[in-house]
């Protein structure tokens, strides 16, 4: 089996796909309050999305995430899911803000979508709202009860701490993850996409500022644990919660990279913090259901990865593309 290696030797065993840049959230960290979505035929459809989890798990690829914008509002996911579902992943993931669980966890669970990452970023419904302007806290929490129901285990939440926004919610959160018996990440905000709702460099929060927030609650043990993602983690004492941290700026990560994302229009994106890509939209039409095609595409894309992000925490934008396109 061909394996995906890039000019650093670091072999990619991780893909993200983003399956819409919509959402039904506008996060202030995320995307700007007016947004202009991508029309249909730019984007790539059920087939063609499958297609490409299937190219990369035959190329080696141990685990394949679903992201947005939202996955849950694309018409389809389920069938998609359950397509995917057939590849024999050991991790077969999802990144989703949670309110369209109530509807979708059993579907995604039968069709054998593996493990949830759940975004939850304040307890506090009013401060909810204005982080994701649109959202409804109580239908969060109703989605993460029924993907428990559904069967899926290890249900990870994901934060974005913001200071002076939610950095007083982080032990709440922690104690809502105990309660709940879910894992919980505090991810360091990454400067994608200009947005217009905080200053970047005033609301930066690292993780070492965040962990000392938890320890001084609850000690933390590091733990060599991994989900093939960024996370670093942490055990308490007295919980099976895993706490973790993604600190693309504090802890930077880049040395061990293993994954890419692949945007909604078929781009190719070697990695996130920078703009190298390779249009597999345009083999995918130019080649219909050529696997080989495919394939061939994703491995001469290997040597264009960039050997790291060059993010800085002073507010300045080093990537103009929102997080909505390609959802982390
Ligand atoms: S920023 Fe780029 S190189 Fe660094 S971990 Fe993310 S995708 Fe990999």
């Amino acid at each position: 089996m061909t394996t995906l290696i890039d000019d650093f030797n670091r072999r990619v065993r991780y893909v993200r796909i983003s399956v819409t840049d919509r959402c039904d959230f506008r996060c202030v960290y995320c995307m700007s309050e007016e947004m202009t979505f991508l029309p249909r035929a730019q984007i790539l459809t059920l087939e063609e999305l499958s297609m490409v989890a299937r190219a990369f798990v035959e190329l080696g690829v141990e685990k394949v995430r679903l992201t947005g914008g939202e996955p849950l509002v694309r018409r389809g996911i389920a069938q998609l899911v359950s397509e995917i579902g057939t590849l024999g992943l050991d991790d077969f993931a999802m990144t989703t803000n949670g309110v369209g669980l109530v509807k979708h966890a059993q579907a995604l669970r039968d069709g054998g979508l593996t493990r949830l990452n759940i975004s939850l970023d304040s307890l506090d419904a009013d401060k909810f709202r204005q982080l994701t302007r649109t959202g409804d806290l109580h239908k969060v929490i109703d989605g993460i009860r029924a993907a428990r129901d559904a069967g899926f285990e290890r249900i990870k939440l994901n934060a974005v701490v913001l200071k002076g926004r939610n950095d007083d919610e982080v032990v709440d959160l922690v104690e809502f993850a105990r309660r709940e018996h879910l894992d919980i990440s505090f991810i360091e905000e990454m400067p994608l996409g200009d947005v217009s709702d905080h200053s970047r460099a005033e609301t930066f929060c690292s993780s070492d500022e965040v962990q000392a927030l938890i320890e001084a609650r609850y000690p933390l043990v590091p733990t060599t644990e991994s989900t093939l993602g960024p996370s670093r983690y942490f055990r308490m004492a007295d919980s099976e919660s895993r706490i973790g941290f993604i600190s693309p700026h504090s802890h930077n990560f880049c040395s061990t990279c293993n994954r890419v994302r692949v945007t909604v229009e078929g781009r190719l994106l070697l990695c996130l913090g920078n703009e190298h890509s390779v249009d597999l939209r345009a083999v995918l039409r130019r080649h219909p259901g050529n696997m080989d095609a495919l394939k061939t595409a994703i491995v001469e894309a290997m040597p264009l990865k960039p050997e790291r992000h060059h993010f800085t925490t002073d507010g300045d934008v080093q990537v103009v593309r929102f997080m909505n396109m390609t959802g982390g």
